[in-house]
This record gives structure tokens, sequence and C-alpha cells, in this order.
């Protein structure tokens, strides 16, 4: 018998249904979980035990009622430490952010509040999402559960690291280049990147804004189907959200992808992929020819272009977005008597070398003399990779490429080597430029046991097809 923190959503929501499993239960036994586990993994940056236990309470009570309850009540989640929550601390894996309590709380979060979904605590990430290995955050390294020596993926590997362990039964992560599929594909966990628009962004705080997404790390399909119909839809707080219907997605995942056409992208199959990657990668295809679709071989030529393109414009929103961080009601404590001095110490010692790096090198490619030749050359390209994956998308109803070309690298493999870093971002950065979904689900292992992760890229507001690919997949693993 599994315990408690083992479960899936539809399991525990199951249990509860039938009067076989109380919230209290499955938030002490998760909460025992990080307990355990916290000390190797680090996982977690804020546990929410006293509030977390309180509220699973109130919930038994008033299902012991016959109270009518939200959908997913008495679950208990967490949140990448870039979402802001009145009543606990946000730090966005930062120095700078220390001490800080949000006056307001995401939209994400109200949401899952108001389904009774209970949060268990905050998760570790690289500062405002800046890395591929949770390697950067000021609060320490984040280990991978599967194995210890290795990374989660980043910038949300708490998130994935505490969905593999058991520290509550899903995520919500953050994705502006990878950073939820990343740790998906790391941790062999299951995490979507919506369609930009999808969720609001309200109370996420910004990496970049034209490319940050919202999106549920679970440990099957079906729950990532279940949250991201609590989380989507309209925010009048996020001008960029989209008034489309939300689709029933735990439903419209069970439709048959027979006679479907499949994308597979020949850049992202070449060099620099590892051989186990690409293996399970050509396997998963087969299945799907076997499953009855049609394997179309797609070129994205501009790809090659794409990691450039990703980090000029991401680092240069970044630099804008990070300009408010002053240093001066929370981060680091600093006695300097003048405003100048106060900013330099605050900024110089509160902002880690990720940070600065980022900071520096986009706002030189924002100023004036630098901007045509690196910020206006890379929405340029920018453009064209959208046209390209638009085009293959009047061929094919989806592309299925590997997440990363490799497997979870060990702590400290490239941290000497931050260009060899973004450079394994190839094939997760290309997405959120043009904003489709794209979701990362376990595909098998590497030789060393080590999960390997394969992305479904749909079209813009087409989670239905990616998810009705990914079920169709674990349900013919069976
Ligand atoms: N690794 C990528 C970066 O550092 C993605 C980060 C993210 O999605 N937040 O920019």
């Amino acid at each position: 018998m599994k315990q408690p923190y083992e479960l899936t959503i539809k399991e525990a929501i199951d249990l509860m249904n039938d009067g076989k499993l109380t919230s209290y239960d499955l938030v002490k036994s998760c909460l025992d979980r990080i307990e355990g586990m916290e000390p190797t993994i680090n996982a977690f940056t804020y546990i929410s035990k006293e509030k977390a236990l309180q509220q699973a309470s109130q919930i038994d009570e008033r299902r012991s009622k016959g109270e009518p309850l939200g959908r997913l009540a008495g679950i208990p989640y967490s949140l990448k430490d870039v979402y802001n929550t009145y009543e606990e601390p946000t730090t966005a894996g930062s120095k700078m952010l220390d001490g800080y309590i949000s006056p307001y709380n995401a939209t994400v979060y109200e949401k899952l509040t108001q389904e009774d979904a209970i949060l268990i605590g905050k998760t570790n990430c690289d500062p405002f999402g800046f890395g591929s290995s949770t390697e950067n955050s000021a609060y320490g390294i984040t280990r991978n559960p599967v194995n210890t020596e290795h990374v989660p993926g980043g910038s949300s590997g708490g998130s994935g690291a505490a969905v593999a362990y058991g520290g509550g039964l899903f995520s919500i992560g953050e994705d502006t280049g990878g950073s939820i599929r990343c740790p998906a594909a790391f941790c062999g966990i299951y995490g979507l990147k919506p369609t930009y628009g999808r969720v609001s962004r309200y109370g996420a705080i910004a990496y970049a804004s034209s490319y940050d997404t919202v999106g549920p790390m679970t440990k099957d399909v079906y729950d990532n189907a279940l949250v991201m119909e609590v989380i989507s839809g309209i925010d009048e707080k996020d001008a960029t959200t989209s008034p489309s219907d939300i689709p029933q997605y735990t439903e419209e995942m069970m439709t048959t992808i027979k006679g479907k056409k499949v994308g597979y992208v020949k850049e992202f199959m070449g060099e620099g992929v590892d051989k186990d990657v690409k293996e399970a990668l050509e396997k998963a295809l087969e299945k799907y020819k076997a499953l009855g679709c049609e394997i179309v071989e797609v070129s994205l030529p501009s790809t090659e272009y794409a990691i450039a393109a990703y980090y000029v414009i991401g680092i240069s929103e970044a630099s804008s977005n990070l300009a408010r961080m002053d240093g001066m009601r929370f981060g680091v404590e600093d006695s300097a008597s003048n405003w100048k001095e106060k900013i330099i110490n605050a900024r110089g010692k509160g902002f880690g070398a990720e940070e600065k790096r980022r900071i520096m090198v986009g706002t030189y490619a924002l100023s004036a003399g630098y901007a045509d030749k690196y910020y206006h050359k890379a929405q340029a390209v920018r453009g064209l990779l959208k046209q390209e994956i638009l085009k293959a998308f009047e061929k094919v109803d989806i592309l299925v490429t590997p997440t990363m070309p490799v497997t979870a690298p060990k702590i400290g493999e490239n941290t000497d080597d931050p260009l060899k870093m973004w450079l394994m971002d190839a094939f997760t950065v290309t997405i959120n430029p043009v904003g489709v979904p794209a979701m990362s689900i376990p595909c098998g292992t590497d030789s060393q046991g080590l999960p390997i992760g394969m992305q479904l890229i749909g079209k813009h507001f087409d989670e239905s097809t990616i998810f009705a690919f990914a079920n169709a997949f674990d349900s013919s693993k069976e």
C-alpha cells in the first residue's frame, strides 16, 4: 500500500471522498516526508506546518458536515518561491528579497485557495529564475531525489524535487525558458509550460515578462490537466491573459491520437544530444507510430540562433525588471548614510554572481548604440522562430523533441562555465519566445538510471492535444 505522500491528486481525492483518508493525515504524511528528506534535498525555502495542518482539519470538518468543497479540497501543494502570498515570505531565491512579505496574493494562489488546496511550503529556485540547476540560489543548492549527487534541474528545481519525493502532491513552477520542463525532465515528473496568456502571471515575480508562464508540476498527466483547469483563465490583473474558454482538460486528454501527425524536429536530434536520450526519443516516436500516428520530419533552421536570441531578450527584460530592487525596505542590511552608497551596497551584496551577470549583459544589450546590434536583432530572430514554428504546425499536430539534450548533470559539473549551462537549454528556450505550450513527460531512463524527459510542443492554446499525446504514451506503457 502506498503512503499518503506517494499518492497522486486523483488517488488522494478518491480516497478522501470514500472516507478512507483525511486531509489531516495526508498533509501530516507530506510534512513528515519533508522533515525526513529536507536535510539532504533542500527543496524548500519555507514550510508552512501549523497553517497547513489547521487548514486540513478545517477541510475534514467541512467534509464531515457534507458542506460543498473545492476541486482540490485538502490537497497539499507547494509554490515555487517566486509567487507572492501575504502570509508567507517570498524570496525568489535571492538575498535581495530577504525579509520581504508581499502585501498581496498571486492570482494562482488565490485560485488554488478557492478550490481548497493547501499550501505546504515554498520551494527553492535559482534567483529570479536565473538558471537550469538550482545551484545559484542564495538559500543553498537543491539535490535531485532520484540521485542526490545530481542537480534537480532549474530554475524550479525545488518544485521538481519536492513533487518527486512526495513533499506535497503537486507544485506550481514558473517557466521563462524551461524552468518547469527542465526540472520535470531531470526529476522524472510531468511539467507543463502553458500557452503565454493561459494562466495569470499576477503576483509572480517577473524574470522576463514577455516569456514568463505559470504552470503545474505533477506526478501524472491527469493531475496536470486537473490543476490546469483550476489555474487557467482570464484575470483583470494580468492584461495578457486570454478570455478564451478553459477546456475540460481532464476529459479532452482521453481523446484518441490515432491519425494525428507528429513532427520530428531534425535539428533537435543531432549533435550534442546524449545517446541514451536520442534512443529514448526514437523509441517514443516508434510508439506513436504504433498508436496510429504519422511521423513527419520538420526543419526549424532558425533554432540555431534560438539560445542567443532567447538570452539577449530574456536578460534585457530581466535587467529592466530588477531595476526596482533597491534594498530600501528589505534585502541586505546596510548602514550607509547616503542614497547612492546604500544602493551600491544593497545591490552589490544582495545580488549573486548570476544576477549581476545578467543585469550587466542585459543593460548592455539594451543601451543606445548596442540595442540595434543585440536587442533588436534578437527580436527579429524571435519573429523568424515564430514563423517557422507556426509553419510547422500547418503540417503537424504536435512536435516531439527531447526536453533536455542530456540527463541531470552532477552537482558542480557546470558551475564554472555559465555558457555551458546556458547551452543546455537549447530545446526549451526556443518555445517561450513563440509562446506556444510545451510539456515534459518522463520517457525512460539513461544507463545510470537518471530520468529522460520528452517534450511535447503544441499549437497556441492547444494544451488538450499535448495532454492527449502524453496520456496515450503513458497508457500504452501498461
Ligand atoms: N535556464 C533558463 C534561464 O536561465 C530558464 C529559466 C526559466 O525558465 N526561469 O534563463
